[in-house]
């Protein structure tokens, strides 16, 4: 009896151990997991808090952390530029070299710029047509490239030079100078550029209206009066459509002359109307020169200009055809040399 009592005990303690000791294992188990657990916490808060830090730029309003500055995510530039300083006293030196211009500008590269720190406005590109008249241009180089900088805009600044000895066609060349650039890039608005006008006042903004823009109200060789009411000849801003529903230029003025009459006579052809300055802002002063060969003036320009309503629609950017001789970007502009080998 004593021992089956015995025994009876022996197995109910040793169930008893068996439980206790399972129950010590799974406690050991389970507690092992909980801590790795909780270590793991922080290291997925610091996870969430890199994504979402990753996800919010780009988020306006959200950032917390500077983004890297790329063209794309820069604020609008100020309207106005602070930068401006208004009218400039202009000073051609006789010694001036393209070497000294480019000193001066840096920043210039391949024949374009765009501020730094801000989104330009528009992207413009001023087409200047061009024989024979290297100082000039150098002078205008010379104060065009700070003046547009200080307007901060995102620009580009063409030369497009006539070949060969044939009568010069300042309107065709600009022409080309439109198809050519919109090859680089897709410029909202367009500067047609005499080579000789230098601007005097920064205030003159060269950016597009919903309206085509004569900047040149008057130039010191003239007393700074407007030539006429219906002048938008020496620099004129047309936008990329603008332009291209006038259809351009004619391509038939060859010489001095009647080309920039065609031009208005275009624009009012579509109800547009031609916009200017104050008298005090578009101000140019004409760099001295004498009639260049090869630009006499164009004796059939009445005749051609009693035809714009008829021919506007095939003459023009839609017919402009030539022989594209070279495209150069140099370090402070484009250019482009055209020969207009097939025409009269
Ligand atoms: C010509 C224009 C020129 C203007 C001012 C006009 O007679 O046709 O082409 O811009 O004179 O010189």
């Amino acid at each position: 009896m004593a021992f089956k009592v015995t025994f009876h005990f022996s197995y109910k303690f040793r169930l008893l151990l068996l439980f206790t000791l399972g129950m010590m294992v799974v406690g050991w188990a389970t507690s092992n997991y909980i801590v790795g657990a909780i270590q793991e916490i922080p290291k997925a808060k610091d996870f969430m808090a890199n994504f979402n830090k990753a996800i919010i730029w780009g988020t306006e309003g959200t950032v917390t952390e500077e983004a890297p500055k790329t063209k794309a995510n820069l604020e609008s530039c100020p309207s106005p530029s602070p930068y401006l300083k208004g009218q400039n006293k202009l000073i051609f030196k006789p010694d001036l070299t393209l070497e000294d211009v480019q000193a001066e500008n840096t920043k210039v590269h391949r024949g374009r710029y765009h501020p730094e720190d801000c989104k330009a406005a528009q992207r413009v590109a001023i087409l200047i047509p061009h024989r024979n008249r290297e100082k000039h241009l150098l002078y205008l180089l010379e104060h065009l490239h700070p003046f547009l900088q200080r307007q901060q805009l995102d620009y580009g600044i063409y030369i497009i030079n006539q070949a060969g000895s044939k009568k010069f066609n300042r309107a065709k060349l600009l022409n080309v100078g439109y198809l050519e650039a919109l090859k680089d890039e897709n410029w909202d608005c367009f500067i047609f550029h005499d080579v000789d006008l230098v601007p005097e006042n920064d205030f003159n903004l060269y950016t597009c209206e919903d309206q085509p823009k004569h900047l040149v109200v008057g130039r010191n060789s003239t007393g700074y009066r407007l030539r006429y009411s219906g002048y938008f000849g020496g620099v004129t801003a047309l936008s990329r459509e603008q332009f291209f529903k006038v259809n351009g230029f004619s391509n038939n003025y060859w010489g001095w002359g009647g080309e920039d009459d065609d031009l208005r006579l275009r624009v009012e052809l579509q109800r547009m109307k031609i916009t200017r300055p104050l008298p005090e802002v578009g101000k140019y002063t004409m760099i001295f020169h004498t009639r260049d060969r090869g630009n006499e003036v164009n004796k059939d320009r009445m005749k051609l200009l009693h035809q714009v309503s008829k021919v506007w629609r095939t003459d023009g950017l839609s017919s402009c055809i030539y022989k594209l001789l070279s495209v150069d970007y140099n370090p402070l502009y484009i250019n482009l040399t055209v020969d207009f080998w097939s025409d009269p």
